[in-house]
């Protein structure tokens, strides 16, 4: 049987999803071709050759674009068996049937994919009869990126001496043990999560390494979910390639729990931590259950900075309960926290999402402003009780855009965001005092620098 697995876009990266389910699916015997369209385009050869087209679905942007590439494929092969897996699978599963879905997998997709394999070799009409949710633990492969594109042509780090580094991606853990109100991975997990073992770890690393990687992003939800696995890995990482660096995600909390372990993550070449902090507003993180507070965070600045650990700080900067006086003063406050060259300045423009499923949604306060669900938004839309912030959204992105597009300084781009918001919104504030040049520790940037 023939396979074509597609990722439509993952923050620039290779896929760690994809070269799981090529494994897996090869492993069962399936002919497998892989294509990105974050860098190629949707070969007709290959989906006229697929028996089976199967979408990768990890986040909101990649959803989006592959429910308009299915049609797509469907024109080009009308026979092609249509299957979506990924962390956005199960919780849009109607919509996926709807245009023609015959196999949906989420969570734990990989055994789901085998199961499909099989079940379509002994009948290809056969229907789906497991459920579109898996978290059942599994034993994970190395990833098989042969078919996917070289490193070099996706996003890449330049570290603080200025360098490119070609940039490889994994994961060590699957879903996460927090129950953050926004958060995606949130209504699939439920709290769980699953360490990939350090094997499979550091053999895919052991392959990238081979084909130039000279960063790895670690892409788990919450790096120290398992902070002793973590510790295991990247202490054999720096064990066997002393000169890769890596980059992690860790959630405010975790790094005030685990302190300990942040000389232990410099030591071993981290060049990077990214944090969700979201917001320093108290009402926001609690309305986002995010349970940390302004102060943790301004202590994990501190902490971070006086190891000469880069910290990569991202916010959900537009919800429908950050106020005008809030907006300005997160940007008073990144200035006095000398952080301004840590932040990448679309986060500046983050609009909260709230998906099928979101938690977000249990609360009287989402209620009183959302819209019904829009389907190909794929998110209940809401306005902001004050409209004065959604003119300021607006603003704010067409300067990030402008500006990104003239390669502005990071603090000339928070400057004029800063004048805007106090201008449209009436508010007060002291200028922020922007520092030239760059924070300390310099700072490394992503090519890529979404988050979600
Ligand atoms: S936001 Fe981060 S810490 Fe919170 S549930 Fe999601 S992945 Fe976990």
């Amino acid at each position: 049987m023939n396979v074509a697995i597609v990722s439509t876009y993952e923050l620039g990266r290779q896929s760690f999803a994809v070269g799981s389910a090529a494994a897996w699916l090869t492993g069962a015997g399936a002919n497998v071709r892989c294509l990105d369209l974050a860098i190629q385009k949707l070969d007709a050869g290959t989906i006229k050759w697929a028996d089976v087209v199967c979408f990768s679905v990890p986040m909101h942007t990649a959803t989006r674009i592959a429910l308009r590439m299915a049609q797509r494929v469907r024109e080009v092969n009308p026979d092609a068996h249509l299957c979506f897996f990924g962390l956005y699978a199960a919780v849009n599963e109607p919509l996926f049937r709807s245009i023609g879905a015959g196999t949906v997998l989420g969570g734990e997709f990989e055994p789901g994919l085998v199961a499909m394999l099989n079940r379509l070799r002994d009948d290809p009409t056969a229907p789906q009869r497991d459920a579109p949710l898996s978290l059942d633990r599994l034993q994970f492969r190395v990833p098989d990126r042969h078919g996917l594109p070289g490193l070099p042509q996706y996003a890449y780090i330049t570290t603080a001496d200025g360098r490119r580094r070609i940039t490889g991606y994994t994961e060590t853990t699957r879903g996460c043990k927090h129950l953050c109100r926004h958060c995606p991975v949130v209504p699939v997990y439920g709290g769980r999560f699953f360490a990939i073992s350090a094997d499979v770890v550091l053999a895919d690393i052991e392959q990238q390494v081979a084909a130039g990687a000279e960063h790895i992003t670690f892409g788990d939800p919450d790096f120290f979910n398992g902070p002793g696995h973590a510790r295991r890995i990247v202490e054999a990482l720096h064990d066997r390639w002393p000169t890769l660096s890596y980059d992690v995600t860790i959630k405010v909390e975790h790094l005030v729990r685990q302190q300990e372990l942040l000389p232990v993550l410099r030591d071993t070449g981290c060049a990077m931590i990214t944090s969700a902090v979201e917001s320093i507003d108290e009402r926001v993180l609690e309305i986002l259950d995010k349970r940390h507070t302004r102060e943790e965070f301004e202590l994990v600045v501190q902490s971070t900075r006086q190891l000469g650990l880069p910290l990569n700080p991202t916010f959900v900067t537009f919800t429908p309960w950050t106020t005008a006086e809030g907006y300005v003063e997160l940007l008073e406050t990144l200035a006095n926290l000398d952080l301004i060259e840590n932040v990448s300045p679309i986060q500046y423009g983050i609009r909260l999402l709230i998906p099928s499923g979101s938690r977000l949604l249990e609360l009287p306060e989402t209620q009183a402003v959302i819209e019904p669900f829009d389907p190909f938004a794929l998110v209940y839309p809401w306005n902001h009780p004050d409209p004065r912030m959604d003119e300021l959204h607006q603003s704010v992105l067409t300067i990030i855009q402008e500006d990104q597009q003239r390669e502005a300084p990071r603090r000339e781009t928070c400057e004029r965001i800063w004048r805007t918001a106090t201008r449209l919104t009436g508010t007060s504030g002291s200028r922020p005092k922007l520092r030239e040049g760059f924070g300390y520790p310099a700072v490394p940037q992503l090519s890529e620098p979404w988050y979600c």
